[in-house]
């Protein structure tokens, strides 16, 4: 058959049963790092059964992040674990949705390519599936993982395990993998592990025609061999391939855990991998040990309107982590709801014990008053001060209202019809009339300026950084801004686009149009973040520090006077 001949990967696939949420992202990331760690070329992608074509257009309350790639793909957040694990930047190739598989079906079916014939779900669907799953199959790798969304039993999941199923009897026996992660509960009553949940989701995917070959079990106690011998004997596997996957103080123990349960050994085995190396993992066990023995704390504030779900922000919290660890402090993140924010007095009481403050990326009206509120305090206060995205647009906005004397300055978004767009949309976002795809996505360039906080922070004049917007600084108002002393330190070279703001008589303000927080991984922290973290920890030893405590207390006396 056609699809054996052009074999040179070996595929991995790792499925979900009991309960969703049980870390397949983080367990796929975990095997990738301890196979890349003993020299093997490996990648991972993700495909999800729901039906919009790309995660772009859902609300964070639905599904988190929406991490963007280099070439712009609006992506599952999962991706960012694959990248910050492994160092290596994903695609548009690495995530894929049924949506996509439909749309791209439908769309051969209309230009007459199905020749008459009725077009199906097997083998039609399941036959662009597999042509999805082996789109990185291009020579690069030797493993190729991949991660199936969702839970075994799910009808939208069906035909993804369907191709698996063809996929593997196409490839035979040494060339795929398959992996689930289930739930071992413990019943705090009866003091006991519990397997039957495991055993009604290996039957549920046996019906469906996959037998696992190794089963990784999610379990807050550690599995002793009673429970592995009866979960080898009524899931069909033999016992050293069933993996314990204890809960961990930190996703990044999880690569370690699965070295020591023999994971990587275990699966290299059953793909008759011969690789004898010692998987070298001393830069991930000095960063780990940096990570667990912090000296000082900082703590920070995400000033943002979804903070009640931290997935929203899962890239910055992570960036914060390797900073953090970069600069050998915890990071203390404080999730602050904007709205709350709603004038100074607010502002002092939440903001003041702070030594940093980040006003999160975000779209629409709500929280913005808070969001600009919070970087005026941090502005008059000298606390160090990350803007990203609207968060730097909140910035520009509120230099224009409160140093320039711009009452009305707004962001076209938010008021269209404001007589001060100092925020307004790019040129070429008027004439999109889809929601979907349609932002400013992906890696564009940027000149940095010589004499900024910036250049000093990136060490280099050009840099590569991800977008997701439509909006933009209004450069009709550059001038004005530079005079009053907000200076755009990083220009886009091809289309004059401001991407960074700094002010110079501050000890750290930076505000960035892109998302530094996206290409943060434990091997190369990010510049940005290591560079605000370390200005945090300055300023939390600082006097002037206490002066802002003190005056805060002074005025709350006062206010209660
Ligand atoms: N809503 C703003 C825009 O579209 C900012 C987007 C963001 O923060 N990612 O330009």
């Amino acid at each position: 058959m056609a699809t054996t001949e052009l074999k040179s990967a070996k595929y991995i696939f790792v499925t979900g049963g009991v309960t969703s949420s049980l870390g397949k992202g983080i367990i796929a990331s975990s095997l990738a790092k301890l196979l890349q760690s003993r020299g093997l070329s490996v990648t991972i992608q993700k495909f999800d059964p729901y039906i919009n074509i790309d995660p772009g257009t859902l609300n964070p309350y639905e599904h988190g992040e929406c991490y963007v790639t280099d070439d712009g793909a609006e992506t599952d957040l999962d991706l960012g674990h694959y990248e910050r694990f492994l160092n290596r930047p994903t695609s548009q190739a690495n995530n894929i949705t049924t949506g996509r598989i439909y749309n791209n079906v439908i769309t051969r079916e209309r230009r007459g390519d199905f020749l008459g014939k009725t077009v199906q779900v097997i083998p039609h669907i399941t036959d662009e599936i597999k042509r999805n799953f082996r789109l990185q199959d291009n020579g690069d790798y030797d493993i190729i993982i991949t991660e199936i969304g969702g839970c075994v039993g799910d009808i939208e999941s069906l035909p993804f395990v369907e191709a698996v199923r063809q996929l593997k009897f196409e490839l035979g026996e040494h060339d795929t993998l398959v992996i689930h992660l289930t739930l071992i509960p413990y019943l705090k009553s009866a003091g006991e592990l519990k397997t039957k949940p495991t055993q009604h989701s290996v039957r549920m995917l046996l019906e469906n025609g996959v037998q696992p070959d190794i089963i990784v079990c999610r379990t807050e106690h550690p599995l002793p061999m009673d429970i592995r011998k009866k979960i080898a004997l009524f899931c069909n596997v033999q016992v050293n391939s069933v993996i314990e996957a204890i809960d961990a103080e930190t996703i990044y123990d999880v690569p370690l855990l699965m070295q020591k349960e023999r994971l990587d050994q275990r699966a290299l085995y059953m793909l008759d991998i011969y690789n004898d190396k010692d998987a070298d993992l001393d830069a991930w066990k000095s960063f780990l040990g940096r990570l667990k023995n912090p000296g000082n704390d900082v703590r920070i504030g995400l000033v943002g309107k979804y903070v009640e779900l931290k997935d929203a922000y899962k890239s910055i919290a992570e960036a914060f982590i390797h900073a953090g660890a970069e600069n050998e402090c915890k990071v203390k993140l404080e999730w602050i709801q904007s709205e709350t924010l709603v004038n100074e007095h607010h502002c002092r009481e939440t903001l003041r014990e702070l030594d940093g403050i980040l006003v999160a990326p975000g779209f629409g009206e709500r929280g913005i008053d808070g969001k600009i509120n919070a970087v005026r305090f941090a502005r008059e206060n000298g606390i160090p001060f990350l803007g990203i995205c609207l968060g730097m647009q909140m910035a520009v906005i509120e230099y224009a209202r409160n140093v320039m004397g711009i009452e009305h300055a707004h962001s076209t978004e938010m008021e269209p019809n404001t007589d001060a767009p100092v925020i307004s949309m790019m040129e070429d976002q008027k004439k999109v009339v889809d929601m979907g795809g349609t932002m400013r996505l992906g890696a564009y360039t940027c000149k940095i300026k010589r004499d900024s906080l910036a250049h000093n922070i990136y060490g280099k004049t050009q840099i590569s950084e991800r977008h997701r917007h439509r909006y933009e600084f209004n450069n009709d108002y550059l001038n004005a801004f530079e005079r009053a002393g907000l200076r755009a330190t990083g220009i886009n070279p091809d289309t004059g686009l401001v991407e960074i703001v700094e002010l110079n008589n501050h000890p750290w303000y930076v505000g960035v149009q892109f998302h530094p927080e996206l290409k943060s991984t434990v091997k190369q922290p990010h510049p940005l973040f290591v560079s605000f973290v370390k200005a945090a920890l300055t300023y939390s030893q600082q006097e002037r520090r206490s002066e802002v405590v003190q005056t805060a207390h002074v005025e709350a006396a006062e206010a209660v006077d």
